[in-house]
């Protein structure tokens, strides 16, 4: 996916307001002696940015915008070190709101929708999100953020709320309480926006059984926005992304490199036009890949694949680099067990050891459906994992991001 004329355009005008603000990325920029992009190839040459450049910037080192035209902030948590704060002007959180009500559109919800939106308020980008894009479409928003399970089965009966919207492993743990109290027929729910993990195929498969809805994932980080910035028509071939916002590139992680479209590797964003903190070429570390080619529905919007996994999951176990993502596949593939997983991995009298616990039904014989799962993960992956397999509804389920997996070499002596 080449940049285009009028992309190479804004990348200038945001280089001049970075530079003219001499915010980390102008300086940068000035350091390199580049003050403007006039081809393709120029803008390959731009330097990466990273987490760290922005956690170092802590606190206002970003701001691009003079600061009586910020409007708010908002900030990244950062399970190690400083928080990455992000100013937002008045058009920027103005353009975030027209992408998420395009979001919606392209899910099928209207202004006759009432959303109930799980994710939670504060400093993160997530509930304030969808309530904004939400609001810029019309539909009715019921702000309920996190939690309180109770409390949120009453308001979406009560409310014949139409839309939720929350992370994989709450719509999870709702669609299992709603089964569970057998309340199913009381439930309005159609549609779900679900962001911010990677998901199985088994599990989407699993909630949107449960609760008899369409599941549409949306994409989006703190550093660019906020969730919003592309979702999946009802053709369910990758999000469509936004790109007269944004430019996507995918590249290859260790080499910085591009790839071509179709194949896999990091994406990374440049925003167009925002003002309050632009970023050039910012790093995700997210995996996917660039999907080549038209939709069915017609719209040219591009489209990226599921988000498959980070750079830094990856995992390194007797030698051999191993990828979440790749476990999900192979569990997927056994019918018996339930969408729900944990990988822990030790080391123990000098060795690397997985363990893998998976859920079944006590209808099954455990030893045997252990041994397959063995096997199989033996034949793909080239070790041989500890195969553990338990009672269903054993494995942890939470209200925000499940770990699942657990590294515990780095806890022992
Ligand atoms: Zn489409």
């Amino acid at each position: 996916m080449q940049i285009s004329q009028k992309q190479l355009e804004q990348v200038n005008d945001r280089i001049k307001a970075l530079v003219n603000a001499g915010s980390f990325y102008g300086k940068k920029l000035e350091a390199a002696g580049i003050t403007e992009v006039k081809t393709a190839e120029d803008f390959l040459k731009l330097p990466f940015s990273e987490k760290k450049d922005l956690r170092d910037a802590y606190p206002l080192g970003l701001m691009t915008a003079p600061e009586e035209e910020i409007v708010r902030i908002h900030s990244s948590s950062g399970t190690t070190g400083k928080p990455v704060i992000i100013p937002y002007t008045a058009k920027d959180v103005d353009d975030w709101g027209e992408m998420f009500k395009r979001c919606y559109e392209v899910a099928g919800i209207t202004n006759k929708d009432r959303i109930h939106i799980t994710p939670g308020y504060g400093l993160w980008t997530a509930g304030i999100g969808f309530q904004n894009g939400c609001e810029k479409l019309g539909a009715m928003a019921i702000p309920m953020g996190p939690g309180n399970t109770e409390k949120q089965l009453e308001m979406m009966q009560s409310m014949k709320s139409t839309v939720l919207c929350s992370t994989s492993s709450y719509a999870l743990l709702l669609a299992e309480e709603i089964e569970k109290r057998g309340i199913k027929d009381k439930i309005h729910l159609k549609k779900g926006v679900i962001g911010s993990e990677r998901w199985s195929k088994k599990m989407r498969d699993r909630i949107a059984e449960s609760l008899g809805i369409e599941l549409y994932d949306i994409y989006g980080l703190t550093e660019i926005y906020g969730p919003g910035i592309g979702i999946n028509c009802e053709h369910n071939t990758g999000m469509h992304y936004w790109d007269d916002y944004l430019y996507l590139e995918i590249i290859d992680p260790k080499t910085g490199e591009p790839v071509p479209d179709g194949e896999q590797g990091e994406i990374v964003i440049t925003t167009l036009v925002k003002e309050g903190a632009p970023l050039i070429r910012y790093r995700t570390h997210d995996l996917s890949r660039i999907i080549p080619g038209e939709c069915p529905c017609g719209r040219s919007y591009p489209r990226l694949d599921t988000i498959m996994g980070r750079t830094d999951d990856m995992m390194k176990i007797k030698g051999v680099n191993v990828f979440p993502s790749q476990i999900e596949e192979i569990l997927g593939s056994f019918k018996e067990i339930s969408s729900e997983y944990q990988i822990r991995i030790s080391h123990l009298d000098g060795k690397d050891t997985m363990r893998i616990y998976v859920e079944s039904t006590g209808d099954v014989d455990f030893a045997a459906l252990s041994k397959r799962i063995t096997d199989k993960v033996k034949s793909v992956i080239g070790f041989t994992p500890i195969v553990k397999v338990v009672e269903i509804g054993v494995l942890p389920r939470s209200m925000k991001k499940t770990a699942r997996v657990i590294d515990e070499r780095y806890d022992e002596k």
